[in-house]
């Protein structure tokens, strides 16, 4: 599509999906030509992984974030707070405060919204029970562990069913006994790990290597019993309720919610299917408006396999940051008048925090069978783990969307 006027490309969300896709169009295309502006509700970018260690009182928001404004200004990409409530893909335009923006491309990349509706006690707000989902719900679990730890009792950790995001329920458990270990306090604290997974380490993706005989070797050194194809069904002041009857004691519970996709994508017709999420083909355009992209938590995926209890298709941010790669250079494409480049199937790498050490892990392609996959352990990625989010962190208010 050869255009004489400047291309306006609006991008909606400023996280891992949103401000890569934004700073990758502007590395493609020239200033002259081609207009960016990205729209979000946050001020702020921050590097959600590191939410666990704020969670513990190791970290404060301060630390992991950095203001968008700044970020964006400096490559001349305009900068537009707040919540956009609906998107016309015939008109072709965002409505945020009041005002409509027009596009001729966008890149939906508004991430989740917690459906905590799920389950009955699921929280921090709706219920009793907390959550690493979200900033605000981090800092609300973070004052919860900070009373916690001067009136001890029974944890349940854990994912409810249809969660995507397993990967910081394991973490945050590891996290907890490590911590009780150091304070001499972890015997006056019984914890219950329970998950929809039909075994540990399945992850939504159907496993990693030898994720599986490595996380149960672990609960058990650890004295941490867990229940896999656990279905949560209802989360109260002093317990953790289970559908098939079990029902275990807990003053402290995390459970991770279910997730869907975020109101705007729901309440704007045609734009996502009735969860929220935005379906999407192979170079992460739009099944039905070729104009939009979406990246991220907001697409649209299928679970890889049919596990008694629903476990989805995770979307972590190393995935996402793919995404809004290759869906930037898409853009570039479109506006250019070149090919498409192939798309690469999804690879996945993580670090895994054990507390004391962490879990390298990779997976290439994530979806099963794969051609690689990988899994290493020691004190050496817990250093990497907290270096790679100071580099990401640096890395990304800068503008450079490397990754490795
Ligand atoms: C506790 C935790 C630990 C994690 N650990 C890892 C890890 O170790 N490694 C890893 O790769 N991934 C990890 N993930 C996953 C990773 O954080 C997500 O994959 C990533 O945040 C997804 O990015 P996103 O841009 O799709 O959406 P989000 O990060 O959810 O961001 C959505 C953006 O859209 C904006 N927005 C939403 N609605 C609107 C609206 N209506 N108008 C304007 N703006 C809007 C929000 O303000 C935000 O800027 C973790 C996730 C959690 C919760």
């Amino acid at each position: 599509m050869g255009r004489t006027t400047r291309t306006r490309i609006v991008v909606l969300g400023g996280s891992f999906g949103g401000l890569t896709a934004a700073h990758e169009l502007r590395r493609l295309l020239p200033r002259e030509q081609r207009e960016i502006t990205l729209i979000s509700r946050d001020r702020s970018f921050v590097f959600i992984p590191s939410l666990p260690w704020v969670a513990m009182g190791h970290q404060t928001m301060d630390d992991i974030s950095f203001d968008l404004d700044s970020s964006l200004s400096s490559k001349g990409i305009e900068f537009v707070p707040g919540e956009a409530t609906a998107v016309d893909t015939q008109a072709r335009t965002v409505a945020v405060g009041g005002k409509e923006i027009e596009y001729d491309f966008l890149v939906v990349a508004t991430g989740h919204r917690s459906a905590n509706e799920a389950v009955p006690g699921l929280g921090p707000f709706d219920g009793p029970g907390h959550s690493l989902m979200s900033p605000p719900e981090t800092e609300e679990a973070a004052e919860a562990w900070k009373r916690f730890l001067d009136d001890p009792g029974p944890m349940v950790i854990g994912s409810a069913p249809g969660a995507s995001c397993l990967g910081p329920a394991y973490e945050f458990a590891f996290e907890v006994d490590h911590a009780l270990r150091r304070r001499n306090a972890r015997h006056l604290v019984p914890i219950t790990f329970v998950t929809p997974e039909p075994v540990l380490g399945h992850f939504g993706v159907g496993g990693m290597g030898r994720a599986r005989q490595f996380l149960e070797g672990e609960f058990e050194e650890r004295d941490i019993p867990y229940h896999t194809s656990a279905a949560v069904s209802k989360i109260t002041d002093s317990s953790v309720e289970l559908a098939d009857g079990h029902s275990f004691e807990s003053c402290y519970s995390l459970i991770i919610p279910p997730l869907a996709g975020a109101r705007v994508v729901t309440e704007s017709p045609g734009l996502g299917n009735p969860k929220g999420f935005v379906p999407v083909d192979d170079y992460y355009r739009h099944t039905e408006f070729d104009n939009v992209y979406a990246v991220g938590v907001t697409v649209a995926t299928s679970p890889v396999d049919q596990p008694p209890v629903p476990v989805n298709f995770p979307k972590t941010g190393h995935m996402t940051v793919q995404m809004a790669k290759a869906a930037a250079r898409s853009i570039a494409a479109d506006i250019r008048g070149g090919e498409h480049a192939a798309p690469r199937p999804l690879f996945v790498r993580c670090v895994m925090d054990l507390g004391d050490r962490a879990a390298h892990m990779m997976a290439d392609p994530v979806r099963p069978p794969r051609n690689r996959a990988s899994m290493s352990v020691g004190r050496r990625w817990l250093w990497a783990k907290r270096a790679y989010a100071r580099y990401f962190l640096s890395n990304m208010r800068s503008g450079r969307t490397w990754l490795p």
